[in-house]
């Protein structure tokens, strides 16, 4: 909160073909409004700052960027040809449009890292700088560190690079007047209301799930910080699971989890971002024609975006992302400001180096989300445990935003 302002620090922006959480949004009595998007925009990438409009394929005079679209094309190309987004390495599967002798197979695509991948097959420095910086501001790890098979499957349920990257028809192109945080304290209410849902039980965490012989489960719940005598049991039939895998990992499950599962919890990280909201007592970018979006591959902040209120309140949303977010979250919160705001001086003058508040959140060293937006997997981890992702093991059931098969984070 700033004032009487609310500004996310987690989730924020309802894409275009958010279908669902458009109709949640509706049915909650909020409303939505377009993100800002006017102006020049900002790329900052390999020790040179242009200033564009629109799309950067403008920008061909400052860098060499022929190859992006094409590359952006390929990899689209190959997330559509997998068979699906829960079961991309389905046996025998025809991958259509794909030659496999030149192109590859799902297999091949889960042994190399996408940093691997972009620095064989995209030629420019420019459009290699685009295409790793996609990486680490979309799922928050370096290219290197991140499978391209999993990537592409990112991309094929985010339906796909463009989808996922823009503002216009893409996944940041709505926010919520008053912020995305009052879909979950709205629902929230509603809950509380429902004699069915009576048992909610908040701000406790699971800590074991027992599936017994004779059928049924028994979960054990006690508060943080709180003595575990003051634990509680739940009993019920079936239990679901919908907290990302690295995090299901750390409940003690008896009888033991199948070691597939087990290995999944192990090999799917959540990437790494620290969120930023800077606050300034005018819009001053905008007066100088400027939209406040900029991409940098040196950050701090890897992108921002205008995060202004309606009634005209001025804010900067930015991310840091990846192995940048690593090396930041070890510096104070001053330095972290300073630094940002000397960034953001240097591409629309000296009022950034004044902001009148600054809000910050490390996901990484989240307790229970341990990183964000989504969990994430390394070359050979779908082709050695994806089947554990969404398998019921006996009557537990997995959810959450990892088993999706539309919009994974
Ligand atoms: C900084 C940030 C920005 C994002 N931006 C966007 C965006 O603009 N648009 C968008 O669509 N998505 C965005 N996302 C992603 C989106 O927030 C996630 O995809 C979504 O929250 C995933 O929902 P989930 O229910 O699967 O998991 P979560 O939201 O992680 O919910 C899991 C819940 O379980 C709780 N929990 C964990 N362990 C236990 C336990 N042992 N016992 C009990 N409870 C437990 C957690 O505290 C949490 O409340 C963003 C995420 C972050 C962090």
């Amino acid at each position: 909160m700033h004032g009487d302002h609310a500004w996310d620090l987690g989730g924020q922006w309802v894409g275009g073909t958010h279908k669902l959480l458009q109709s949640v949004v509706k049915d909650l009595g909020l409303e939505v409004f377009d993100q800002y998007d006017e102006g020049k925009h900002v790329l900052d990438i390999n020790g040179n700052t242009a200033f564009y409009e629109g799309n950067i394929s403008t920008l061909n005079d400052s860098y060499s960027l022929e190859g992006v679209f094409e590359c952006i094309g390929q990899l689209d190309k190959m997330a559509l040809a997998l068979p699906s987004v829960r079961n991309p390495l389905e046996k025998d599967a025809e991958l259509t449009g794909i030659d496999r002798e030149t192109e590859g197979t799902p297999l091949i695509w889960d042994q190399q890292s996408v940093g691997e991948w972009t620095e064989k097959n995209v030629k420019g420095k420019d459009a290699r700088t685009i295409i790793d910086w996609f990486a680490r501001v979309c799922l928050g790890q370096e290219p290197t560190e991140l499978s391209l098979l999993y990537f592409l499957v990112f991309l094929r349920a985010g339906e796909g690079y463009s989808r996922l990257a823009d503002i216009r028809g893409g996944a940041q192109e709505k926010r919520i007047v008053g912020g995305t945080m009052q879909v979950s304290t709205k629902l929230g209410e509603k809950l509380k209301k429902n004699p069915l849902c009576q048992g909610v039980l908040l701000n406790s965490t699971v800590r074991s799930i027992e599936q017994h012989k004779t059928g049924g489960v028994r979960v054990t719940v006690w508060r943080d910080g709180a003595d575990p005598s003051t634990r509680k049991f739940y009993h019920s039939k079936y239990c679901v699971v919908a907290v990302p895998p690295t995090v299901a990992g750390k409940i003690e499950y008896f009888p033991q989890l199948p070691a597939v599962r087990d290995e999944l919890t192990q090999r799917m990280p959540m990437g790494c971002i620290i969120k930023t909201i800077t606050i300034y007592k005018t819009r001053f970018w905008r007066d100088k024609g400027f939209s406040a979006e900029a991409i940098s591959d040196t950050g701090p902040i890897f992108i921002c975006y205008d995060d202004s209120a309606l009634d005209g309140t001025a804010a900067i949303v930015g991310f840091i992302g990846a192995q940048a977010a690593r090396s930041w979250a070890t510096k104070t919160q001053e330095e972290r400001q300073h630094a940002i705001t000397q960034q953001y001086a240097k591409y629309w003058g000296e009022e950034a180096l004044h902001p009148i508040k600054y809000l910050e959140k490390d996901w990484h060293g989240e307790l229970h989300s341990r990183g964000c937006y989504v969990g994430l997997m390394a070359p050979g981890a779908l082709t050695a445990c994806g089947q554990g992702l969404s398998e019921p093991c006996g009557r537990i059931h997995w959810a959450g935003t990892e088993t999706a098969s539309r919009w994974i984070a």
